[in-house]
């Protein structure tokens, strides 16, 4: 039986982040957008309210919430502005690692302390030569007695100058491709940690992404997560949890793109009528309703496979690359719709077509989804 209705506590949640969107989000983002200030006190206000670090085991203080609960409270956060909610949600990505490997002194460490003060953390993997490519990663980690020294370079890491703590993935066998790589959990304080000057980016404008560099940073071998050779396998598996989340941040940023053009389109006149009236208009929003909801359903599903302990790694992958080329295509045709008014930042839909290029780069550029979709059909169909 298929049942699309969501629970209770699903509706309250979405109106919780719903109503908190519309107090709290939409009225500062285009300040945030101008001034690139890492958002702060809304992040503060949005761990008081529960929106961030909720699916933090109730065990460790959270509230246990499901990937599922998560992609809906993801969609609403992101309809506002996608820059601050990258801000308020990296956390789930670091976190998410942590979910997958860590054991129960790890989670009672860092998972723990997220639930009791508003702090944040990150997921450093990639670096200068090491992207879609993550086998190229340099970094080290040498254990030296009971401690693990780490050096090398990360690169576009979000939340890298607010974190307290970083998911770091480094080699420790450097000749032994993905197998040599391992994952650790490591306080920003520590020393030897240096933090680059903040990227001017293109979009999501606010979100703090910064490059990381590790000099001789030693890290207790108590902070390995699963075993050493278990990084690559643990930084890939965080993916499926997290994937589906960002991608309902991409559904999110393309309904409101969608919304914009509506009232637009029902407004402007040209030719005497509502261009809206137009048919090339009205099919350009008919196939904007169209792609949104074939997006959602394709995070419902993702997240609910992997809520159900279902292996979800194609759908996931195919729900993040579907909703962030849908965000994109959309946030481009509501900026046409728009016409001149379009490409004017008196209008949101100018953030919004910067804001969702992100989406189709950052957790797995779409080329690479495609690349993990063809081959979950063609290598799993040959096993
Ligand atoms: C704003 C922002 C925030 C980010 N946040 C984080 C973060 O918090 N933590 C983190 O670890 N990383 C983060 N990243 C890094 C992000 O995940 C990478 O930028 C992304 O994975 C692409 O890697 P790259 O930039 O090295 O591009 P490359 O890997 O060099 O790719 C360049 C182009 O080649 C294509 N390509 C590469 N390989 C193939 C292939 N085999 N087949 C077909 N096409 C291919 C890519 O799709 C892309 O179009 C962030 C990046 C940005 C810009």
């Amino acid at each position: 039986m298929i049942d699309f209705s969501l629970s209770e506590e699903q509706l309250e949640f979405q109106k919780l982040a719903r109503d908190f969107c519309q107090k709290e989000i939409i009225p500062n983002a285009a300040h945030y957008d101008e001034t690139c200030e890492y958002p702060r006190p809304i992040v503060e206000k949005a761990f008081e309210t529960g929106l961030i670090n909720n699916h933090i085991p109730e065990e460790y203080g959270g509230l246990g919430l499901s990937v599922l609960d998560g992609s809906i409270i993801s969609e609403e956060l992101a309809y506002g502005c996608t820059g601050i909610s990258t801000a308020m949600e990296a956390n789930m990505l670091a976190e998410c690692p942590v979910l997958v490997a860590g054991n129960d002194e790890q989670k009672k460490s860092f998972l723990g302390r997220m639930t009791e003060a508003p702090l944040l953390a990150a997921y450093a993997v990639t670096e200068p030569d090491a992207g879609s490519d993550v086998q190229g990663l340099r970094t080290t980690a040498k254990k030296v007695g009971d401690e693990y020294i780490i050096n090398g370079n990360k690169m576009w890491i979000t939340n890298a100058s607010v974190a307290n703590w970083y998911f770091v993935v480094a080699y420790t066998d450097p000749g032994a491709g993905f197998k040599g790589m391992s994952a650790f959990l490591v306080e920003a304080d520590s020393e030897g940690i240096q933090v680059g000057k903040k990227e001017m980016n293109m979009g999501q404008r606010c979100s703090d992404t910064r490059g990381i560099t590790f000099e001789n940073v030693k890290v207790p071998a108590k902070n390995l997560l699963g075993g050493e050779g278990q990084g690559f396998k643990i930084a890939m598996a965080a993916f499926d949890l997290s994937r589906p989340m960002v991608a309902a941040g991409a559904v999110g940023l393309a309904r409101r793109a969608m919304e914009e053009s509506i009232q637009y389109a029902s407004q402007r006149k040209t030719f005497g009528v509502p261009i809206a009236s137009h048919q090339a208009i009205s099919f350009m929003i008919a196939d904007m309703a169209k792609d949104i909801e074939a997006a959602r359903m394709l995070v419902w599903q993702a997240s609910w496979q992997i809520d159900q302990g279902i292996r979800n790694t194609k759908l996931a992958a195919m729900a993040k690359c579907f909703a962030a080329d849908t965000a994109m295509r959309v946030a481009t045709d509501a900026v046409q719709i728009h016409g001149g008014n379009g490409y004017s930042k008196e209008y949101p839909v100018e953030k919004l077509m910067r804001d969702a290029k992100i989406f189709q780069i950052y957790e797995g550029t779409s080329q690479i989804q495609r690349l993990i979709i063809a081959k979950e059909i063609f290598e799993r169909k040959k096993k």
